[in-house]
Protein backbone atom coordinates (compact mmCIF):
# COMPACT_ATOMS: atom_id res chain seq x y z
CA UNK A 1 0.00 0.00 0.00
CA UNK A 2 1.02 3.51 -0.74
CA UNK A 3 0.72 6.05 2.60
CA UNK A 4 1.28 9.57 1.86
CA UNK A 5 4.63 9.44 4.22
CA UNK A 6 6.87 7.05 5.60
CA UNK A 7 6.95 8.72 8.68
CA UNK A 8 4.23 11.27 10.24
CA UNK A 9 5.29 12.79 13.49
CA UNK A 10 3.34 14.05 16.62
CA UNK A 11 5.35 16.86 18.02
CA UNK A 12 8.13 18.94 16.90
CA UNK A 13 9.90 19.15 20.36
CA UNK A 14 13.41 17.17 20.64
CA UNK A 15 12.32 13.88 20.58
CA UNK A 16 9.65 14.53 17.44
CA UNK A 17 12.42 16.65 15.45
CA UNK A 18 15.08 14.49 15.85
CA UNK A 19 13.51 11.41 14.52
CA UNK A 20 12.01 13.52 12.02
CA UNK A 21 15.41 14.82 10.38
CA UNK A 22 16.92 11.46 10.93
CA UNK A 23 14.07 9.77 9.22
CA UNK A 24 14.16 12.46 6.40
CA UNK A 25 18.40 11.85 5.89
CA UNK A 26 17.74 7.96 5.51
CA UNK A 27 15.55 8.63 2.76
CA UNK A 28 12.10 8.71 4.37
CA UNK A 29 9.35 10.90 3.30
CA UNK A 30 8.33 12.51 6.60
CA UNK A 31 6.07 15.06 8.31
CA UNK A 32 5.78 16.63 11.48
CA UNK A 33 2.41 18.16 13.22
CA UNK A 34 2.70 21.09 16.26
CA UNK A 35 0.12 22.32 17.99
CA UNK A 36 2.18 24.67 19.41
CA UNK A 37 5.83 26.02 19.10
CA UNK A 38 8.29 24.12 17.18
CA UNK A 39 11.02 23.37 19.81
CA UNK A 40 8.81 21.42 21.96
CA UNK A 41 8.88 22.03 26.36
CA UNK A 42 12.71 22.54 26.61
CA UNK A 43 13.28 25.11 24.11
CA UNK A 44 9.79 27.10 24.62
CA UNK A 45 9.22 26.53 28.36
CA UNK A 46 11.88 24.42 29.94
CA UNK A 47 15.11 23.96 29.83
CA UNK A 48 16.54 27.27 27.99
CA UNK A 49 14.49 29.75 29.09
CA UNK A 50 15.26 28.18 32.80
CA UNK A 51 18.84 27.94 32.16
CA UNK A 52 18.58 31.64 31.13
CA UNK A 53 16.87 32.96 33.84
CA UNK A 54 19.35 30.99 36.08
CA UNK A 55 22.08 33.15 34.68
CA UNK A 56 20.21 36.12 35.50
CA UNK A 57 19.60 35.17 38.92
CA UNK A 58 23.62 34.61 39.70
CA UNK A 59 24.43 38.26 39.25
CA UNK A 60 23.37 38.63 43.06
CA UNK A 61 25.72 36.67 43.77
CA UNK A 62 28.62 38.08 41.97
CA UNK A 63 27.90 42.03 42.67
CA UNK A 64 28.17 41.28 46.57
CA UNK A 65 31.38 38.84 45.84
CA UNK A 66 32.92 41.56 43.49
CA UNK A 67 33.29 43.65 46.30
CA UNK A 68 35.81 41.57 48.63
CA UNK A 69 37.86 41.54 45.08
CA UNK A 70 37.94 45.01 45.13
CA UNK A 71 35.59 46.03 43.17
CA UNK A 72 33.52 48.86 43.80
CA UNK A 73 29.83 48.25 42.70
CA UNK A 74 27.18 50.65 42.39
CA UNK A 75 23.70 50.64 43.23
CA UNK A 76 22.24 47.22 41.01
CA UNK A 77 18.45 46.86 40.32
CA UNK A 78 16.92 43.89 38.05
CA UNK A 79 13.87 44.80 35.16
CA UNK A 80 12.11 41.54 34.87
CA UNK A 81 10.59 42.89 31.61
CA UNK A 82 14.05 43.16 30.41
CA UNK A 83 15.51 39.85 30.62
CA UNK A 84 11.81 38.10 29.98
CA UNK A 85 12.15 39.74 26.36
CA UNK A 86 15.79 38.74 26.02
CA UNK A 87 14.83 35.31 27.13
CA UNK A 88 12.33 35.11 24.36
CA UNK A 89 14.45 36.75 21.67
CA UNK A 90 16.59 34.26 22.48
CA UNK A 91 13.77 31.46 22.28
CA UNK A 92 12.14 32.82 19.00
CA UNK A 93 15.76 32.18 17.35
CA UNK A 94 16.08 28.55 18.55
CA UNK A 95 12.73 27.96 17.66
CA UNK A 96 13.47 29.35 13.83
CA UNK A 97 16.40 27.12 13.83
CA UNK A 98 14.59 23.98 14.71
CA UNK A 99 11.88 25.03 12.18
CA UNK A 100 14.76 25.77 9.45
CA UNK A 101 16.78 22.71 10.33
CA UNK A 102 13.09 20.51 9.38
CA UNK A 103 12.68 22.49 6.28
CA UNK A 104 16.41 21.55 4.80
CA UNK A 105 16.03 18.17 5.70
CA UNK A 106 12.65 18.56 3.76
CA UNK A 107 10.31 17.47 6.75
CA UNK A 108 6.76 19.22 5.48
CA UNK A 109 5.75 20.95 8.84
CA UNK A 110 2.19 21.01 10.26
CA UNK A 111 1.17 23.86 12.36
CA UNK A 112 -1.78 22.00 13.44
CA UNK A 113 -3.11 19.69 16.15
CA UNK A 114 -3.00 15.93 14.68
CA UNK A 115 -4.99 13.39 15.88
CA UNK A 116 -4.05 9.61 15.38
CA UNK A 117 -7.03 7.75 13.77
CA UNK A 118 -5.84 4.21 12.94
CA UNK A 119 -2.64 2.23 12.53
CA UNK A 120 -1.55 4.52 9.67
CA UNK A 121 -3.70 7.28 9.54
CA UNK A 122 -3.62 10.85 11.34
CA UNK A 123 -6.37 13.83 10.97
CA UNK A 124 -5.32 17.27 11.76
CA UNK A 125 -7.41 19.91 13.39
CA UNK A 126 -7.96 21.93 9.54
CA UNK A 127 -9.40 18.95 8.41
CA UNK A 128 -6.61 17.06 6.41
CA UNK A 129 -5.93 13.88 6.26
CA UNK A 130 -2.83 11.48 5.81
CA UNK A 131 -1.79 8.27 5.68
CA UNK A 132 1.67 7.24 7.00
CA UNK A 133 3.55 4.18 7.02
CA UNK A 134 4.61 5.19 11.09
CA UNK A 135 3.64 7.25 13.34
CA UNK A 136 5.87 8.78 16.40
CA UNK A 137 4.10 10.07 19.05
CA UNK A 138 6.23 12.59 20.80
CA UNK A 139 3.69 15.28 22.30
CA UNK A 140 5.93 15.55 25.62
CA UNK A 141 4.29 16.41 29.18
CA UNK A 142 2.31 18.83 30.78
CA UNK A 143 1.92 20.25 34.37
CA UNK A 144 0.26 17.88 36.62
CA UNK A 145 -2.38 19.62 38.53
CA UNK A 146 -2.13 18.64 41.78
CA UNK A 147 -3.31 18.23 45.11
CA UNK A 148 -6.52 19.12 43.97
CA UNK A 149 -7.56 21.82 46.39
CA UNK A 150 -9.78 24.22 46.27
CA UNK A 151 -8.80 27.37 44.60
CA UNK A 152 -6.22 25.72 42.62
CA UNK A 153 -6.51 27.78 39.27
CA UNK A 154 -5.33 30.62 41.13
CA UNK A 155 -1.59 28.88 40.78
CA UNK A 156 0.53 28.59 37.90
CA UNK A 157 2.89 26.27 36.66
CA UNK A 158 6.22 26.38 34.94
CA UNK A 159 4.45 27.10 31.04
CA UNK A 160 3.38 30.42 32.78
CA UNK A 161 6.28 31.51 35.29
CA UNK A 162 8.52 32.48 32.08
CA UNK A 163 6.63 35.18 31.24
CA UNK A 164 4.51 36.62 33.92
CA UNK A 165 3.42 40.21 33.76
CA UNK A 166 4.71 41.40 36.96
CA UNK A 167 7.42 39.85 39.13
CA UNK A 168 6.52 38.09 41.96
CA UNK A 169 7.61 39.61 44.99
CA UNK A 170 6.54 36.75 47.29
CA UNK A 171 6.39 33.65 45.75
CA UNK A 172 5.27 30.17 46.62
CA UNK A 173 6.02 27.32 45.16
CA UNK A 174 4.45 23.95 45.91
CA UNK A 175 6.33 20.66 45.27
CA UNK A 176 10.11 19.89 45.81
CA UNK A 177 11.44 18.51 42.87
CA UNK A 178 13.64 19.59 39.91
CA UNK A 179 10.98 22.40 38.88
CA UNK A 180 10.38 23.23 42.21
CA UNK A 181 13.56 23.63 43.76
CA UNK A 182 15.21 25.31 40.43
CA UNK A 183 12.40 28.49 40.56
CA UNK A 184 12.78 28.53 44.12
CA UNK A 185 16.49 28.80 43.80
CA UNK A 186 16.38 31.88 40.77
CA UNK A 187 13.27 33.49 42.12
CA UNK A 188 14.99 34.31 45.43
CA UNK A 189 18.51 35.73 43.82
CA UNK A 190 16.33 37.76 41.28
CA UNK A 191 14.89 39.36 44.51
CA UNK A 192 11.57 37.27 45.41
CA UNK A 193 10.68 35.68 48.72
CA UNK A 194 10.01 32.35 48.32
CA UNK A 195 8.52 29.77 50.03
CA UNK A 196 8.54 25.77 49.21
CA UNK A 197 5.73 23.95 50.92
CA UNK A 198 6.01 20.31 49.73
CA UNK A 199 4.47 16.77 51.22
CA UNK A 200 7.55 15.10 52.14
CA UNK A 201 9.81 15.82 54.72
CA UNK A 202 13.01 17.04 52.39
CA UNK A 203 13.34 18.09 48.21
CA UNK A 204 14.20 16.07 45.28
CA UNK A 205 13.16 13.22 46.49
CA UNK A 206 15.30 9.80 44.89
CA UNK A 207 18.67 12.07 44.64
CA UNK A 208 21.75 10.87 47.01
CA UNK A 209 20.37 12.22 50.92
CA UNK A 210 23.80 14.04 51.13
CA UNK A 211 22.85 15.90 47.87
CA UNK A 212 19.21 16.70 49.58
CA UNK A 213 20.37 18.05 52.63
CA UNK A 214 23.44 20.03 51.63
CA UNK A 215 21.24 21.84 48.67
CA UNK A 216 18.05 22.15 51.20
CA UNK A 217 20.58 23.65 53.75
CA UNK A 218 22.18 26.05 50.83
CA UNK A 219 18.57 27.29 49.70
CA UNK A 220 18.19 27.78 53.63
CA UNK A 221 20.84 30.57 53.82
CA UNK A 222 20.26 32.06 50.82
CA UNK A 223 16.47 33.24 52.85
CA UNK A 224 14.67 30.35 51.02
CA UNK A 225 11.67 28.85 53.76
CA UNK A 226 10.31 25.37 53.59
CA UNK A 227 7.16 24.07 55.05
CA UNK A 228 8.36 20.19 55.00
CA UNK A 229 4.91 17.66 55.34
CA UNK A 230 2.69 20.94 54.56
CA UNK A 231 0.42 22.03 51.29
CA UNK A 232 -1.83 24.25 50.42
CA UNK A 233 -5.56 23.15 51.25
CA UNK A 234 -7.55 25.99 50.27
CA UNK A 235 -6.56 29.20 47.77
CA UNK A 236 -8.35 32.73 47.18
CA UNK A 237 -7.51 35.60 45.69
CA UNK A 238 -7.94 38.66 47.45
CA UNK A 239 -6.55 41.46 44.97
CA UNK A 240 -3.81 40.99 42.93
CA UNK A 241 -2.44 38.69 45.69
CA UNK A 242 -3.39 35.27 46.76
CA UNK A 243 -4.17 33.89 50.29
CA UNK A 244 -3.23 30.53 50.99
CA UNK A 245 -4.39 28.25 54.03
CA UNK A 246 -1.97 25.95 54.94
CA UNK A 247 -2.89 22.06 55.56
CA UNK A 248 -1.59 22.89 59.42
CA UNK A 249 -3.38 25.92 59.41
CA UNK A 250 -0.90 28.46 58.47
CA UNK A 251 -2.50 31.74 56.46
CA UNK A 252 0.41 32.61 53.46
CA UNK A 253 0.08 36.03 51.43
CA UNK A 254 1.43 36.00 47.87
CA UNK A 255 1.63 37.52 44.63
CA UNK A 256 2.34 34.12 42.36
CA UNK A 257 2.00 30.30 43.58
CA UNK A 258 3.59 27.94 41.52
CA UNK A 259 2.38 24.71 41.00
CA UNK A 260 5.38 22.33 40.39
CA UNK A 261 4.04 18.73 41.38
CA UNK A 262 5.43 16.66 38.17
CA UNK A 263 4.37 16.49 34.79
CA UNK A 264 2.30 13.66 33.03
CA UNK A 265 2.32 12.65 29.39
CA UNK A 266 0.31 14.50 27.23
CA UNK A 267 -1.71 12.07 25.52
CA UNK A 268 -5.11 13.34 25.87
CA UNK A 269 -7.09 14.03 22.96
CA UNK A 270 -4.56 12.42 20.39
CA UNK A 271 -7.24 9.19 19.23
CA UNK A 272 -4.37 6.56 20.57
CA UNK A 273 -7.35 4.37 22.31
CA UNK A 274 -9.40 4.55 19.75
CA UNK A 275 -6.25 3.33 17.47
CA UNK A 276 -6.01 0.51 19.58
CA UNK A 277 -2.54 2.04 21.42
CA UNK A 278 -1.88 0.79 24.76
CA UNK A 279 -1.82 3.66 27.29
CA UNK A 280 0.03 3.56 31.72
CA UNK A 281 -2.77 4.60 33.77
CA UNK A 282 -1.04 7.97 34.08
CA UNK A 283 -1.73 8.12 29.87
CA UNK A 284 1.95 7.10 29.05
CA UNK A 285 2.20 5.36 25.90
CA UNK A 286 3.45 1.64 26.23
CA UNK A 287 6.39 1.28 24.28
CA UNK A 288 9.25 -1.54 23.74
CA UNK A 289 12.39 -1.41 24.45
CA UNK A 290 12.53 0.18 20.71
CA UNK A 291 9.85 2.78 21.38
CA UNK A 292 7.54 0.93 19.62
CA UNK A 293 3.49 0.71 21.09
CA UNK A 294 1.33 -2.32 20.84
CA UNK A 295 0.48 -1.32 17.75
CA UNK A 296 3.71 -2.20 15.46
CA UNK A 297 3.31 1.11 13.16
CA UNK A 298 2.93 3.37 15.95
CA UNK A 299 5.97 4.40 18.89
CA UNK A 300 6.53 6.93 21.48
CA UNK A 301 9.53 8.55 22.56
CA UNK A 302 9.95 11.07 25.00
CA UNK A 303 8.22 12.48 28.44
CA UNK A 304 5.08 10.76 26.86
CA UNK A 305 6.41 7.38 27.47
CA UNK A 306 7.34 8.46 30.94
CA UNK A 307 10.45 6.84 30.82
CA UNK A 308 13.79 9.49 31.74
CA UNK A 309 12.01 12.71 31.00
CA UNK A 310 15.05 14.00 30.29
CA UNK A 311 15.64 16.05 26.86
CA UNK A 312 18.98 14.42 25.59
CA UNK A 313 16.76 10.80 26.90
CA UNK A 314 13.83 12.14 24.26
CA UNK A 315 16.84 13.32 21.38
CA UNK A 316 18.78 9.38 21.78
CA UNK A 317 15.16 7.99 21.84
CA UNK A 318 14.28 9.40 18.34
CA UNK A 319 17.27 9.24 16.70
CA UNK A 320 18.04 5.49 17.59
CA UNK A 321 14.53 4.70 16.13
CA UNK A 322 14.95 6.49 13.13
CA UNK A 323 17.78 4.70 12.42
CA UNK A 324 16.24 1.47 13.16
CA UNK A 325 12.92 2.08 10.89
CA UNK A 326 14.86 3.35 8.02
CA UNK A 327 18.49 3.25 8.45
CA UNK A 328 18.88 -0.67 9.27
CA UNK A 329 20.02 -0.02 12.57
CA UNK A 330 18.80 -2.40 15.76
CA UNK A 331 20.40 -0.20 18.93
CA UNK A 332 18.57 -0.28 21.29
CA UNK A 333 19.02 3.12 24.22
CA UNK A 334 20.89 2.27 27.28
CA UNK A 335 19.31 4.46 30.17
CA UNK A 336 21.85 2.78 32.48
CA UNK A 337 23.80 6.11 34.47
CA UNK A 338 21.78 8.62 33.01
CA UNK A 339 23.50 11.67 33.83
CA UNK A 340 21.64 14.90 35.19
CA UNK A 341 22.06 18.49 36.65
CA UNK A 342 19.77 20.43 38.54
CA UNK A 343 19.96 24.02 37.61
CA UNK A 344 19.49 25.06 41.27
CA UNK A 345 21.97 27.78 43.24
CA UNK A 346 24.26 26.08 43.68
CA UNK A 347 23.76 22.88 41.36
CA UNK A 348 23.48 19.33 41.30
CA UNK A 349 25.15 17.31 39.66
CA UNK A 350 25.20 13.42 39.18
CA UNK A 351 25.36 9.94 37.61
CA UNK A 352 24.78 6.35 38.65
CA UNK A 353 23.66 5.43 41.92
CA UNK A 354 22.79 6.97 45.19
CA UNK A 355 24.31 5.55 48.45
CA UNK A 356 21.22 4.03 49.74
CA UNK A 357 20.73 2.45 45.80
CA UNK A 358 23.92 1.06 45.28
CA UNK A 359 23.34 -0.82 49.37
CA UNK A 360 20.27 -2.08 48.02
CA UNK A 361 21.94 -3.68 45.09
CA UNK A 362 25.52 -4.50 46.38
CA UNK A 363 27.20 -6.59 48.87
CA UNK A 364 30.19 -4.36 49.75
CA UNK A 365 29.84 -0.37 48.90
CA UNK A 366 32.57 2.03 49.67
CA UNK A 367 32.14 5.56 49.84
CA UNK A 368 34.26 8.52 49.38
CA UNK A 369 32.77 11.81 50.62
CA UNK A 370 34.46 15.34 50.76
CA UNK A 371 33.09 18.66 51.72
CA UNK A 372 35.00 21.81 51.38
CA UNK A 373 35.21 25.52 50.76
CA UNK A 374 35.38 26.66 47.03
CA UNK A 375 38.84 28.65 46.54
CA UNK A 376 36.15 31.82 45.98
CA UNK A 377 34.74 31.63 49.23
CA UNK A 378 37.74 32.02 51.18
CA UNK A 379 38.32 35.73 49.44
CA UNK A 380 34.54 36.84 49.67
CA UNK A 381 34.14 35.33 53.29
CA UNK A 382 31.28 33.01 51.71
CA UNK A 383 30.11 30.04 53.85
CA UNK A 384 29.27 27.96 50.45
CA UNK A 385 30.60 24.59 50.78
CA UNK A 386 31.38 21.71 47.58
CA UNK A 387 30.21 18.10 48.44
CA UNK A 388 31.25 15.57 46.30
CA UNK A 389 30.74 11.77 46.87
CA UNK A 390 32.05 8.97 45.08
CA UNK A 391 30.02 5.76 45.50
CA UNK A 392 32.24 2.31 44.96
CA UNK A 393 31.37 -0.85 44.42
CA UNK A 394 33.79 -2.85 47.60
CA UNK A 395 34.57 -5.54 45.27
CA UNK A 396 35.35 -4.95 41.92
CA UNK A 397 36.93 -0.91 43.04
CA UNK A 398 33.90 0.15 40.10
CA UNK A 399 32.76 3.44 40.24
CA UNK A 400 28.62 3.29 40.63
CA UNK A 401 28.04 6.96 40.95
CA UNK A 402 29.44 10.24 41.89
CA UNK A 403 27.43 13.31 43.21
CA UNK A 404 28.70 16.35 43.45
CA UNK A 405 27.00 19.91 45.02
CA UNK A 406 28.64 22.72 43.93
CA UNK A 407 29.28 25.64 41.29
CA UNK A 408 29.65 23.75 37.57
CA UNK A 409 28.59 20.47 39.50
CA UNK A 410 26.56 20.13 36.01
CA UNK A 411 29.57 20.82 34.12
CA UNK A 412 31.76 18.63 36.17
CA UNK A 413 29.18 15.42 36.11
CA UNK A 414 29.43 15.41 32.22
CA UNK A 415 33.04 14.15 32.20
CA UNK A 416 32.76 12.28 35.10
CA UNK A 417 29.94 10.27 33.45
CA UNK A 418 31.97 9.05 30.53
CA UNK A 419 34.19 7.73 33.27
CA UNK A 420 31.42 5.63 35.10
CA UNK A 421 29.60 4.58 31.92
CA UNK A 422 32.95 2.95 30.43
CA UNK A 423 33.55 1.39 34.11
CA UNK A 424 35.94 3.27 35.38
CA UNK A 425 37.91 2.05 38.88
CA UNK A 426 38.33 4.21 42.23
CA UNK A 427 41.70 3.29 41.23
CA UNK A 428 41.76 4.80 37.55
CA UNK A 429 40.53 8.13 39.28
CA UNK A 430 43.54 7.74 41.49
CA UNK A 431 45.94 7.29 38.64
CA UNK A 432 44.49 10.68 36.50
CA UNK A 433 46.70 13.67 37.52
CA UNK A 434 44.22 16.21 38.91
CA UNK A 435 43.92 19.61 37.04
CA UNK A 436 45.29 22.23 39.65
CA UNK A 437 43.29 24.37 41.35
CA UNK A 438 40.08 23.08 40.27
CA UNK A 439 37.25 22.05 42.25
CA UNK A 440 36.98 18.87 40.13
CA UNK A 441 40.63 17.63 40.82
CA UNK A 442 39.05 16.64 44.66
CA UNK A 443 37.45 13.49 42.23
CA UNK A 444 40.66 12.14 41.80
CA UNK A 445 42.16 12.91 44.92
CA UNK A 446 39.97 11.80 47.43
CA UNK A 447 42.77 8.69 49.33
CA UNK A 448 40.39 8.07 52.41
CA UNK A 449 36.97 6.00 52.09
CA UNK A 450 34.77 8.02 54.29
CA UNK A 451 32.83 4.51 55.28
CA UNK A 452 32.05 0.86 54.07
CA UNK A 453 28.77 -0.63 53.91
CA UNK A 454 28.67 -4.19 54.39
CA UNK A 455 25.28 -6.38 53.76
P1 LIG B 1 9.48 15.94 39.88
O1 LIG B 1 8.98 14.57 39.65
O2 LIG B 1 10.93 16.21 39.85
O3 LIG B 1 8.93 16.46 41.29
C1 LIG B 1 7.57 16.45 41.57
C2 LIG B 1 7.34 16.98 42.98
O4 LIG B 1 5.95 17.10 43.20
C3 LIG B 1 7.89 16.09 44.07
O5 LIG B 1 8.36 16.89 45.12
C4 LIG B 1 6.66 15.30 44.48
O6 LIG B 1 6.70 14.88 45.81
C5 LIG B 1 5.59 16.34 44.32
N1 LIG B 1 4.26 15.77 44.11
C6 LIG B 1 3.88 14.89 43.17
N2 LIG B 1 2.59 14.62 43.27
C7 LIG B 1 2.11 15.35 44.29
C8 LIG B 1 0.84 15.49 44.88
N3 LIG B 1 -0.23 14.84 44.44
N4 LIG B 1 0.72 16.32 45.94
C9 LIG B 1 1.78 16.98 46.41
N5 LIG B 1 3.02 16.90 45.88
C10 LIG B 1 3.17 16.08 44.83
O7 LIG B 1 8.68 16.84 38.84
P2 LIG B 1 8.95 18.28 38.26
O8 LIG B 1 7.60 18.78 37.88
O9 LIG B 1 9.77 19.11 39.16
O10 LIG B 1 9.78 18.00 36.95
C11 LIG B 1 9.27 17.07 35.99
C12 LIG B 1 10.39 16.35 35.31
O11 LIG B 1 11.00 17.23 34.38
C13 LIG B 1 11.53 15.93 36.24
O12 LIG B 1 11.30 14.70 36.84
C14 LIG B 1 12.70 15.89 35.31
O13 LIG B 1 12.76 14.63 34.70
C15 LIG B 1 12.37 16.97 34.30
N6 LIG B 1 13.14 18.19 34.59
C16 LIG B 1 14.49 18.16 34.48
C17 LIG B 1 15.25 19.27 34.75
C18 LIG B 1 16.73 19.19 34.64
O14 LIG B 1 17.23 18.26 34.02
N7 LIG B 1 17.47 20.13 35.22
C19 LIG B 1 14.63 20.53 35.15
C20 LIG B 1 13.20 20.46 35.25
C21 LIG B 1 12.50 19.33 34.97
P3 LIG B 1 7.33 13.46 46.22
O15 LIG B 1 8.80 13.59 46.08
O16 LIG B 1 6.87 13.29 47.61
O17 LIG B 1 6.76 12.46 45.28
Amino acid sequence: MAYDFDLFVIGAGSGGVRAARVASGHGAKVAIAESFRIGGACVIRGCVPKKILVYASRFADSFADAVAFGWTVGPTSFDWPTLVRAKEKEISRLSEIYAANLDRAKVAIFRAHARVTGPNQIALADGQRFTARHILIATGGRPALHPRVEGLEHAVTSNEMFDLPVFPRRLLVIGGGYIAVEFACLFRRLGAEVTVALRGANILRGFDEDMRAGLRDEMTRAGVQFRFGRLPSLIRPEGASRRVTMTDGETLEVDTILLATGREPYTMGLGLESAGVALADNGAVKVDARSTSNVPSIHAVGDVTDRIALTPVAIREGHWLADRLFGGAAREVNYDAVATAVFTTPEIGTVGLTEDAARARYAIVDIYKTSFRPMKATITGGADRIVMKLVVDGETDRLLGAHILGADAGEIIQALAVAVKMGATKADLDDTMPVHPTAAEELVTMRERTARHVR
